[in-house]
């Protein structure tokens, strides 16, 4: 009780903000400990899933809110204003709300800003509202003065309803892993836009709305649990998914789907790709089974061409990802966070 009760010191780090372990310790610590002791009926907080979700009739309600803060606001493939939309279609999609019932947008405006590119990330959001069949209802638009905020930062909520809500601690032993499409684009794209890195071939953002996609799976009723691999990429999401699933997971690595040019920055930069962002990529749990059949239908979606099974849960040593690499196999270890910050 004592520990509880002590105030916490100190000062916030850039790491806080990545996606890994700082930033779960700081939310576990500071949000979810209080809140998640008031009454609630549902999903909520603790989960520390994708979004929450409350009981609603037959079917469940899903609720997710996401704040963008990347930089720079325009990056190969796509802008502040298709992350913003994307980001929250995902986390109701990764629950299975693919249909969106509605989106809110709140924009922090920095003095000086200008209206150019204003209207170039309003463009672009609509843009991926169309894409994803999710409707934009309110919304609410701050400034403040130079200096005070680094351009914009974009915060969008979102709602969805589904009768069959996915988690991402739905993990089996037994169960097989697949990822959606070719990992890192996102993160890497962003990271040489930022160093001015020129590059080989053609490394653009993955950032898409997955919730078409996701609907094209979700009747098999074969999906066990669902994540985005954003901050902290497909090693995060994945430790996250083995711990609260009480599950191992071997990581097949000659089976992860990455393309030539994402090889060549991550190694530029020394970034190991399982670490790094996606924006439009899903790693969901399949029952064995059925795995195949789900791979199938993920090729035929666009978005899904590259899907590919790239592990297997089984029941032992809980909570890790084991890494084979073909020569041996390896612990992967779970990323303190994203390599590096405001990369969504
Ligand atoms: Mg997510």
């Amino acid at each position: 009780m004592t520990a509880l009760m002590q105030p916490a010191t100190g000062r916030i780090t850039l790491k806080q903000g990545g996606g890994g372990r700082a930033m779960r310790a700081l939310i576990e610590r500071l949000f979810v400990r209080d809140f998640a002791t008031l009454p609630f009926d549902g999903v909520g907080i603790a989960a520390m899933d994708d979004g929450a979700a409350i009981r609603f009739g037959d079917d469940w309600l899903v609720i997710t809110t996401d704040s963008h803060v990347i930089h720079p606001i325009f990056f190969p493939g796509g802008d502040i204003g298709r992350l913003s939309i994307c980001g929250t279609v995902n986390d109701l999609a990764m629950m299975g709300a693919t249909n969106v019932l509605a989106l809110t947008c709140s924009v922090i405006l920095e003095e000086g800003f200008a209206l150019e590119s204003l209207e170039a990330i309003q463009q672009s959001m609509i843009a991926a509202c169309r894409e994803a069949r999710a409707p934009v209802v309110t919304g609410d638009t701050k400034v403040m003065g130079r200096r005070e905020l680094d351009g914009v930062v974009i915060n969008t909520c979102g709602i969805g309803l589904t009768p069959t809500l996915i988690r991402d601690n739905g993990l089996s032993a037994g169960d097989r892993i697949i990822v959606t499409g070719n990992i890192a684009e996102h993160g890497l794209a962003v990271m040489a836009a930022r160093h001015a890195i020129g590059i080989e071939g053609n490394l653009v953002s993955d950032v898409a709305p997955m919730n078409t996609l996701i609907a094209s799976v979700l009747g098999t009723g074969a999906i066990t649990a669902m994540k985005d691999p954003t901050r902290g990429g497909v090693s995060s999401a994945l430790h996250e998914m083995a711990s609260k699933s009480g599950v191992g997971i071997v990581l097949d690595e000659r089976a992860v789907p990455i393309t030539a040019a994402v090889r060549a920055v991550g190694e530029l930069l020394g970034i190991d790709p399982l670490h790094v962002a996606n924006e439009g990529k899903a790693l969901m749990g399949v029952r064995a089974d059925r795995a195949d059949e789900v791979l199938q239908l993920l090729h035929a979606h666009p978005l899904g061409r590259s899907a590919a099974i790239i592990g297997t849960c089984n029941s032992e040593r809980l909570g890790s990802v084991i890494l084979d690499t073909g020569f041996g196999k390896r612990l992967l270890a779970e990323p303190e966070g994203e390599p590096l910050p405001r990369i969504c």
